[in-house]
């Protein structure tokens, strides 16, 4: 996918909307809260889906998490539910989990601030009460668990028959779930003149088939797969760090801090980000400076001067601000944000390792965007390495080994005889301590002795990582995180770069019986403990109870936040499993 010639250069005002996003039909309330949020261009995938979605198209989108996706068939969805008269629901979503169910709602409920739209998520695992309440109330845009939008269309809480615009997000990951069924029985109490959107990060045939089910004439689109041409992505040392959302931030200043980044640019996806990441490291110490479309033209020919001069460390900047600099060489290219498409990453990353010099970039990725990161490495043609979070541990030792270089590097100089009067003046104490007070003064004043707090490791399953949950329900009840076929044993221990997992299995009192499925136990993890659900390893779901696998170090904490809620519904008894 190309990106259009007319955004390419212009970077946007403060005064003005995107003209990315006018040229593609949004409406002036949506441009209003697109530039409240920072966005300064249309992803590509927004640019090639947004204007048929606006024409009434039906659309078969091939898109992975990362890419901008949502907003792409978010922003039309709105638009286009805004002009019509007001139904409950005017527009469903489904998604696979429910953790995307409250993912996605946020963001619908973001993107339609200005036009007043009201979005329920609805996912199992939740109290049905205030469900039920707030679908009797009214709402325009359901986002929806398909098992869960089920039980609300059997109990006749949940009617679809007006409802205009239908997205299927995420589709091969439902049908990895188990749920094509109960996709066919919700779409079947859809009326036939509606438009729908089909999104997947694959489109193998059992996707086709659903898309000839149930979209009329679609419009297809795919990330164009042509390969950066060869010798033209820098060879540069390329790493990424896959952190929980919660954590970006903190993985951002670690890794920054780890590095020892001196000449750095930092590219974030909005300017809203800009400002919150550059706020964030200046607290922490580092000479870091803004640069985005915001900005007017003197505030950043000063930023650019003062990080040419060296009196700034990081520039932290969107794409469209950075596209159109003459930015000098840099040590390292750190993408907060994983860029949507394969041809922004090269961009970026060819901001280092020029002219033979050593280069590095790294990548904070979310654990949903791994797929990104895989097709990055087709186009490339070159490996990201993927490594573990640096501990505390890990900071602390890098710490001192740069004061230890930056020791030996005065010692070398000479030049030390004032210093020499200074030690024999605090003579009472033998020399060895002196030295180490004064290496201890030299760690603080470069924030070393700072509170630092561990980032969650999130395990990564080899070698398909990231991919979800397998069905259970027509199989034996067994179910497997991990690639298919390459299933994972229940216990012992998973990989993330170089760190091995150590894992735990949970027992929860209710299984088949209960009407428990694997998302349900997914859902119920990742919400409640707040975890992503990438740490989760297998699930077996037996008559009566399940057991889940999980990494030992937050077995106690899922333990006692899964004791504390209620799944389907109910209290059930949840413990650590023995043989
Ligand atoms: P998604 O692929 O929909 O999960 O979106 C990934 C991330 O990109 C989300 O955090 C969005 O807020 C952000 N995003 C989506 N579109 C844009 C855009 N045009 N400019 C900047 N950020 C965006």
């Amino acid at each position: 996918m190309k990106h259009g010639p007319s955004s390419e250069s212009a970077i946007p005002t403060v005064t003005g909307f995107s003209p990315g996003f006018a040229a593609l039909g949004l409406e002036a309330p949506l441009l209003a809260t697109l530039e409240m949020l920072g966005y300064e261009e249309p992803t590509p995938i927004q640019r090639e889906a947004i204007p048929p979605l606006l024409a009434g198209r039906d659309l078969l989108g091939q898109a992975a998490t990362g890419t901008g996706k949502t907003a792409a068939f978010a922003l039309p969805m709105l638009q286009r539910i805004g002009h019509a008269s007001r139904v409950s629901p005017s527009a469903l979503v489904l998604v696979p989990t429910r953790e995307l169910a409250i993912q996605v709602g946020e963001a619908a409920q973001r993107y339609g601030k200005e036009l007043r739209v009201s979005v329920l998520p609805v996912y199992g695992g939740q109290a049905i009460g205030p469900q039920l309440h707030a679908l009797k109330r009214g709402v325009d845009v359901i986002v929806a668990t398909p098992g869960r939008a089920l039980d609300h269309i059997r109990r006749g809480t949940l009617k679809l028959k007006e409802v205009k615009f239908v997205v299927l997000d995420e589709a091969d990951e439902m049908l990895d779930m188990g749920f094509a069924d109960d996709l066919d029985a919700i779409l079947a109490g859809t009326p036939k003149a509606k438009q729908t959107a089909l999104f997947s990060a694959t489109i193998p045939q059992r996707i086709r088939a659903i898309a000839h089910r149930h979209l009329q004439d679609p419009i297809e689109i795919t990330i164009a797969k042509e390969p950066v041409k060869a010798g033209t992505a820098p060879r540069v040392q390329q790493t990424a760090y896959i952190v929980a959302r919660p954590h970006r931030a903190a993985a951002l200043a670690r890794v920054i801090d780890v590095a020892g980044a001196n000449s750095a640019l930092v590219f974030c996806r909005t300017r809203l980000e800009v400002d919150e990441v550059t706020a964030m490291l200046t607290g922490r110490g580092h000479r870091a400076e803004a640069i985005h479309g915001g900005m007017n033209q003197g505030q950043r020919d000063r930023v650019m001067q003062a990080f040419k001069a060296g009196q700034t460390e990081l520039l932290v900047a969107t794409d469209v601000a950075a596209r159109g600099l003459d930015i000098p060489q840099v040590s390292h290219v750190i993408n907060y944000d994983l860029p949507s498409s394969a041809e922004v990453y090269v961009h970026r990353i060819g901001r280092t390792g020029r002219a033979g010099r050593e280069g590095a970039a790294i990548t904070i990725l979310d654990p949903r965007e791994q797929r990104l990161l895989r097709t990055i490495e087709q186009h490339t043609k070159a490996r990201v390495t993927v490594r573990p979070i640096p501990s505390v541990a890990d900071l602390r030792a890098k710490q001192l080994d740069r004061v230890q270089a930056a020791v030996e590097q005065v010692l070398g100089d000479g030049s030390l005889d004032a210093f020499k009067h200074l030690v024999e003046r605090i003579s009472a104490h033998p020399p060895a301590e002196v030295a180490a007070a004064a290496l201890k003064l030299l760690v603080r004043a470069r924030g070393g002795e700072r509170q630092e707090q561990e980032i969650p490791v999130i395990p990564v399953g080899q070698p398909e990582f990231g991919r979800p949950i397998r069905d259970a329900r027509h199989s034996s009840g067994r179910v497997h995180s991990g690639s298919a076929g390459a299933d994972r044993p229940p216990t012992g221990r998973t990989r993330q770069g170089g760190r091995a997992v150590e894992m735990a299995r949970v027992y929860i009192g209710a299984g088949r019986e209960a009407g428990i499925r694997p998302g349900d136990l997914v859902g119920a993890i990742a919400h409640e403990a707040k975890l992503n659900s990438n740490v989760i390893g297998a699930i077996e779901i037996e008559q009566r109870f399940s057991i889940v696998a999980v990494p030992a170090s937050m077995a106690s904490g899922i333990i006692e936040v899964l004791g504390r809620a209620r799944i389907k519904g109910r209290r059930v008894p949840v413990r650590l499993f023995r043989e």
